[in-house]
């Protein structure tokens, strides 16, 4: 399928209609097919991006165990409905109304994680302190140099880990 083009469709954020919608379909061996939703409004700069599959697989929950250097360059496909979450230290990523989905690797995850703890600005002295130990941490997981578990909660089942190049 060629990518397909909707204009002037409603902004949910502006309610002008000026939303521009590109959808692209993705062939992912072990995965299925997926397709990425990237919608952008031109007069408020709105944007909203998906993974979505036709069909709802039902709610699941996956583990996947990050525990190698090479792991980090898997590739990790998340819908807008998908929680993301690394117990071991503590962070998540909860799917809400102007959440987006996203493809990209382990590490592309830690990397969010670690944007948005450093966007983060914490009042108290131990507020601080923790978030500068999460940053070591994160640090420390894209050198490889931490195991931890990528638990990825999707209501429709479309998310999920595949190794690269697959
Ligand atoms: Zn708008």
């Amino acid at each position: 399928m060629e990518p397909q083009t909707v204009e002037g469709a409603l902004c949910p954020a502006c309610g002008s209609k000026t939303l521009k919608t590109t959808v692209v379909e993705k062939d992912l061996p072990h995965f299925g097919r997926a397709v990425m939703m990237v919608s952008k409004c031109s007069s408020c700069g709105y944007t909203h991006t998906d993974v979505v599959e036709l069909e709802d697989r039902g709610h699941k929950t996956l583990k996947f165990s990050v525990d190698s250097r090479d792991k980090l360059n898997y590739l990790v496909v998340r819908s807008s409905t998908c929680r993301v979450e690394i117990p071991e230290a503590g962070l998540e990523l909860s799917p809400g109304p102007f959440s987006n989905g996203f493809i990209t690797t382990v590490e592309g995850v830690l990397d969010r994680f670690e944007t948005a703890v450093l966007s983060a600005d914490p009042e108290s002295e131990e507020g601080r302190r923790r978030r500068e130990k999460i940053i070591q941490w994160i640090k420390r997981a894209k050198d490889g140099k931490e195991r931890f578990t990528l638990v990825l909660e999707d209501p429709r089942g479309v998310s999920g880990v595949i190794p690269p190049g697959a």
